[in-house]
This record gives C-alpha cells, sequence and structure tokens, in this order.
C-alpha cells in the first residue's frame, strides 16, 4: 500500500479495495493475504469474507503521482496488489468509482492483473465506459491457466486497453509452446479492420498478441512455504519472447536456485520436469531432474543466465499540454 513500491515491475501499488478469493494455484500463497494475517491484519480472506475499501485520504495520492508523471513526460504505472480487479464479491459502484479516477488521472497506466478475465468485458461495461489508461494481464502459472485465461484475455483487447499482458508467476510448470498467444500482429495498426476488429487476409479476425509476458518465482509467505521453479521453464517462455519481439520481464527467481553441477545426496532437493520435487530415483522422467536449493529471495535474485530482463511495452508519454479527457473512453 506504500507510496512507491519494491515490486520490479510498477512505479507503484494502490488498491481500491483490499479483500479477496484465492482461486487458483496461484493463490495458495498470496502476498496480499498473508500481509492481511501479520502486518495489517484488517481484512478477512475469502468468499465471505468483506471487502473493505480503501481511505479517502489514501485514494488522494493518485492526484499527486499523476502531477509527478506529468511533470517527467512519462507515464507511470500503477499496481493493485491487494485485490483481484474483477473479482466477483466487488459490487459496480466501487469500481465505476475507481475508474472515474483511473479517467481523471490520464499519466497514470494503470497494470489490472486479474485472476479472473472472464469477468473483463462484462464488468467494464457495467462501469459504462472504458479508460484509454489500462492494460489488462492475466495470471498462467500453469499450461491449464494458458488454456483457460488467455482466451478471455484476447476478447478484453476490444476494450482497446494499452497492451495486453500475461503474469507467469509463480511458475509452476513448463508452459509449452506459446506462440497462439505472441505471433498475432493485431497490435499494429495497419491492416483492414471491421468494427475495430482486424481482419486477416483469410478473412477471419486475427488473435491480438500479449504486449508483454512477465516470469517470476514463488516466496515463502508465513506456513506457505515457496514452491520451486525451474529455470528451464523460465528460458522457454523467455526464448519464445525473442523469437516473437515480445517485451518480457523475469521478476525475480524466487527463493531457489538451481545447482547446474551436481552429485546425488548433494544439499537441496530434486524438481523433475512435471513439477514434482524430492529426491525420488534418478531413472524417473529420464533422469531429468535438477537440483534446485533454497537459499532465500535476495540470494536468489533476479538475474536469469547472468541478465537481467526488463521489458515493457513503449507506452508513449501523454502531451502535457493536453487536458484530461472528458468524453473518451467510451466502450468501443
Ligand atoms: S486473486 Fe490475487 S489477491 Fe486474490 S487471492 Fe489470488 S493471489 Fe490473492
Amino acid at each position: 500500500m506504500g507510496d512507491t513500491t519494491n515490486i520490479e515491475w510498477a512505479d507503484h501499488t494502490w488498491s481500491p479495495w483490499i479483500g479477496c478469493t484465492k482461486i487458483s494455484p496461484a493463490c495458495d500463497g498470496c502476498y496480499a493475504a498473508h500481509l492481511m494475517d501479520t502486518r495489517l491484519g484488517r481484512v478477512e480472506w475469502g468468499p465471505h469474507g468483506e471487502r473493505r475499501r480503501t481511505s479517502k485520504s489514501y485514494w488522494r495520492r493518485l492526484a499527486a503521482w499523476d502531477a509527478d508523471a506529468r511533470r517527467a513526460e512519462r507515464m507511470a504505472t500503477v499496481f493493485p496488489s491487494l485485490c483481484d480487479p474483477f473479482d466477483n464479491a466487488v459490487g459496480v459502484d466501487l469500481r465505476l468509482e475507481w475508474f472515474v479516477e483511473i479517467r481523471a488521472y490520464p499519466n497514470l497506466l494503470w497494470l489490472l492483473l486479474t485472476k479472473r478475465p472472464q469477468n473483463i468485458v462484462r464488468m467494464v461495461k457495467e462501469v459504462g465506459f472504458m479508460p484509454p489508461n489500462i492494460a489488462f494481464g492475466t495470471t498462467c502459472e500453469d499450461r491449464k491457466r494458458v488454456e483457460t485465461n488467455l482466451p478471455h484475455l484476447m476478447v478484453a483487447a476490444g476494450l482497446r486497453p494499452k497492451f495486453l499482458f500475461m503474469s507467469a508467476e509463480p511458475l509452476l510448470e513448463d508452459l509449452g509452446d506459446l506462440t497462439p498467444w505472441l505471433g498475432g500482429d493485431a497490435n499494429t495498426s495497419e491492416g483492414r479492420f471491421e468494427r475495430g476488429i482486424k481482419i486477416g487476409d483469410d478473412g477471419w479476425p486475427v488473435l491480438p498478441a500479449l504486449g508483454q509476458v512477465i516470469t517470476g518465482g514463488e516466496t515463502d509467505q508465513g506456513a506457505h512455504k515457496a514452491r520451486p521453479s525451474r529455470y528451464d521453464w523460465y528460458r522457454n517462455v523467455r526464448d519464445q519472447c525473442a523469437a516473437h519481439g515480445t517485451p518480457y520481464l523475469h521478476k525475480q527467481n524466487g527463493v531457489w536456485v538451481e545447482i547446474p553441477k551436481y552429485r546425488l545426496g548433494d544439499p537441496g532437493e530434486i524438481v523433475w520436469p512435471d513439477g514434482a520435487v524430492g529426491r525420488g530415483n534418478a531413472n524417473e522422467h529420464g533422469g531429468a531432474g535438477v537440483l534446485m536449493r533454497r537459499v532465500g529471495k535476495k540470494a536468489a535474485g533476479r538475474l536469469l543466465d547472468g541478465v537481467n530482463h526488463d521489458g515493457f511495452p513503449v507506452v508513449p508519454a501523454r502531451p502535457a499540454s493536453l487536458a484530461p479527457p472528458q468524453t473518451a473512453g467510451a466502450i468501443p
């Protein structure tokens, strides 16, 4: 909830309300739920838990951040870290109040990451307008979520967000072939459009493409101990992004590091290609286990093969001379 964030990919964290319900394996180590359990202790998590609106003085911070960004002639990014923007338990009134603020501060770029992408279009339509300074993202920690969440995210492209992004954090298995989600060229303005949808040479709509992909490992949250993410899972995402020119950001390695050369019996855990953890039998899975060791977040760092990955889509700053939009943002 601080003014600035040490989250590697956003300038600020800010949440219109606090509270949520765990719905996905990635939620097992929910940072916000743990924060409520320990330090803040103000909101009960879960389907019957409350969703508490943050204070009026906290909401006023947005004006200062917007003014700073305007002076710096750059868009400042804001990430809601203590809620899911498209939570079913939050009604339209609060979301409308929030979207009015989003539209009022055009130098802030909102990174709306959700585990409920199936709700995006319906809930934005309930609000009644789409602010122009939003990027939509969804979490895909495993292949199942790639198959279920990304199609919903692509539909939300019709609302004309600044870009779409996928967060594979915590990455819990290899995500396989991401080509269908990286390869589209619907993000360019060239070509034929019908009612705002780009149409390919074959007459079918061109799939939008992800404008950014993020990976990361898991950290401990109270009783929940971080699960390891193999480096070859990260590398697969990194290399596919490179092949398609998609900005790639690797947030951090979690608390585990890979030990490249080891002998059985060395300290650590064998992590198998399917994510299973344990010594097991070296012949299982063709002997394809890697040795990983818990070293903590700081020591694990965020280098992947010696490189920091900080890819972010180009989002031009809003010209300072422009007044805040009064009518812009109607749903296309
Ligand atoms: S959706 Fe996000 S905020 Fe909600 S429980 Fe899951 S990780 Fe936590």
